[in-house]
């Protein structure tokens, strides 16, 4: 069976009420919930999880968590545990975003939450990505250390179940040079499958889902989305106007 598109809304610390993320959340899912070849999944900030997850009306437009903490328990202030993500039926969680990255979050620090995801069941969406691209290739080098190091002790059963997003610095955000191109974005998937195949082994890799996040609107989505090594999308400042972001899921149910 074909696997559904993974498209992802990373909404960031928006928006600034309940209401206004309820609003946003419950025109997404009149879509989400009728496109049967995506799985939509929405990370809204975490005071507003527990709310959202009650609008949650069935398995095609869910909730993830957009960070955990890398203890499950203990006298850490202001830290979200795994163990309460998960003890909210939340399944995916977003780790080694570039903004948390930018806050000094390290690939070890990012490692110990990907084991800790496994044992609370949670899917790992594990962000890549380079902060610039200069005359020389050593971007790929940046990227192979994150995925080593954020991926160490890993066994070939647990990295079928990750997701990996592709996330290039100097495409994200409202100061983004500009978007990659889908060919820019399908030769690092095809790094990206190289890399963890030389770890794993290629048939443990065959199921791993490789994304692309960094300046998606309905204007490019589809261009990514045809695409043969991409799996799916990671979406910012679009997640937040529905209209927007259903347009992108109307796209990957019809691709
Ligand atoms: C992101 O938040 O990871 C992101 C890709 O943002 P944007 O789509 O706004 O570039």
């Amino acid at each position: 069976m074909k696997q559904k598109k993974l498209i992802i809304g990373n909404w960031k610390m928006n928006p600034t009420s309940l209401n206004e993320a309820k609003k946003i959340f419950t025109n997404i899912r009149r879509i989400a919930s009728k496109t049967s070849k995506v799985q939509t999944i929405i990370c809204p900030p975490f005071v507003y999880l527990n709310d959202l997850q009650k609008l949650v009306t069935g398995p095609r437009c869910v909730l993830g968590s957009q960070n955990i903490f890398w203890q499950f328990q203990g006298a850490y202030t202001g830290e979200i545990s795994p163990a309460m993500i998960s003890d909210l039926d939340i399944k995916y969680v977003i780790l080694g975003h570039s903004k948390r990255r930018e806050l000094g979050e390290t690939n070890e620090e990012i490692n110990q939450k990907v084991k800790l995801c496994f044992k609370y069941n949670l899917i790992p969406i594990v962000c890549v990505g380079e902060n610039k691209r200069s005359g020389s290739i050593k971007y790929f080098d940046f990227i192979k250390k994150q995925l080593i190091e954020s991926l160490q002790g890993i066994s070939k059963n647990q990295i079928k179940k990750i997701v990996v997003t592709y996330e290039p610095i100097w495409a994200i955000g409202k100061e983004a040079e500009r978007e990659a191109t889908p060919e820019e974005a399908t030769e690092m998937s095809i790094f990206i499958r190289k890399v963890l195949s030389d770890i794993f082994d290629l048939k443990s890799i065959s199921q791993l889902q490789v994304l692309y996040g960094g300046s998606v609107d309905c204007q490019n989505a589809e261009g990514f989305l045809n695409q043969q090594g991409i799996n799916g999308l990671l979406l910012g400042r679009v997640s937040l106007i529905s209209d927007k972001f259903n347009e992108v899921l109307k796209i990957a149910q019809n691709l």
